[in-house]
């Protein structure tokens, strides 16, 4: 769907040199950076300015033996900082075969707070001829300091006005379909099952106490986790929806507190943040911390530890 959109920047040299593509949609993720790729390297073109896939570089692409592309893989549960240590010594050195180099960096949420720096010197200073693909679930996930230096190209089946407006036909109010819609979609029906509309209301209400209580760095957060989280904990799938939701307070009040103006943020949240500022004034590190923490407790629960058990060690984590 977005091989137009590419083809013609590539036509007019006005490809960017940060992408981040977002959404859940892995396999369409690598079939449009194979399909750059190739556009980029073929130097036998068709008349409509398409890859030929005959030639000995189409043929390379397609059997991954092309030198000026690098992967980057999540090593374990991470990207660490020496695989972006070893991406900008790639980047710098001259192209084998092409005029170009393409670093691909898979599940780029992955990267933790060192390895997101690192990557934010390489793209502050950007090369000419050196292009960036981020792929990354959601666009939350990435710091704001980053997302504001990469192009988003959404993977996420429709848009999000869309998607609300089907959770506004189904009885919630428009505050609560804008929740729902941007989470990920593969659960949020599991999410909505449990949490009908006059439920879900519940749902936020005690999410956003406990993400009041984190950026206050009270202690009390943790006793929180049993009393008012625990009853949303199960099935793992809606815990994680959770985790998600709080990434998603987060990286709005990131947006507010690092740009000094609430044009950004969503109008349910105004007063909610308006008054953690007041009250707290949350610093960046905290919330690049709390953040972090955040997609740590996503991957405990993933590796089988148990949701409540994840929240508390990110309790005693952030609050300590
Ligand atoms: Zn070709």
């Amino acid at each position: 769907m977005h091989e137009t959109y590419f083809r013609r920047l590539v036509d007019n040299n006005h490809l960017v040199h940060a992408y981040a593509f977002t959404g859940i949609n892995t396999a369409e993720k690598e079939k449009t950076t194979d399909y750059l790729l190739a556009l980029l390297a073929c130097q036998n073109k068709t008349s409509e300015g398409e890859a030929c896939g005959e030639c000995d570089i189409c043929h390379r692409i397609r059997e991954g033996n092309f030198p000026d592309v690098l992967y980057v893989e999540p090593d374990g549960r991470s990207v660490r900082v020496d695989q972006i240590r070893e991406l900008k010594q790639w980047v710098a050195t001259t192209p084998v075969e092409t005029t170009f180099k393409l670093a691909v960096i898979q599940q780029a949420e992955l990267m933790n707070t060192s390895a997101s720096n690192a990557l934010l010197t390489v793209l502050e200073e950007p090369v000419d001829h050196v292009y960036m693909i981020l792929w990354v679930n959601n666009q939350a996930n990435l710091l704001p300091t980053i997302q504001s230096r990469v192009q988003m190209v959404s993977f996420d089946e429709g848009d999000y006005k869309q998607k609300q407006q089907l959770f506004v036909e189904q009885g919630y109010s428009s505050a609560h379909a804008f929740v729902l819609s941007h989470l990920p979609t593969e659960n949020v029906g599991l999410l909505t099952a449990t949490y009908p509309p006059g439920d879900f209301d519940h749902w936020l209400r005690d999410y956003h106490y406990y993400y009041q209580l984190l950026v206050q760095g009270e202690m009390q957060s943790f006793v929180t986790v049993e009393t008012h989280l625990k009853k949303h904990l199960k099935p793992v799938p809606v815990s994680l929806l959770g985790i998600d939701y709080l990434l998603f307070i987060n990286y709005h009040l990131l947006l507010r507190v690092t740009s000094d103006s609430n044009a950004e943020t969503p109008s349910m949240y105004e007063s909610f943040f308006n008054n953690l500022i007041k009250h707290k004034n949350p610093s960046i590190s905290l919330l690049l911390d709390i953040n972090q923490y955040l997609i740590q407790a996503k991957q405990y629960i993933q590796a089988n530890v148990s949701p409540q058990l994840a929240l508390e060690q990110l309790t005693i984590n952030i609050c300590k």
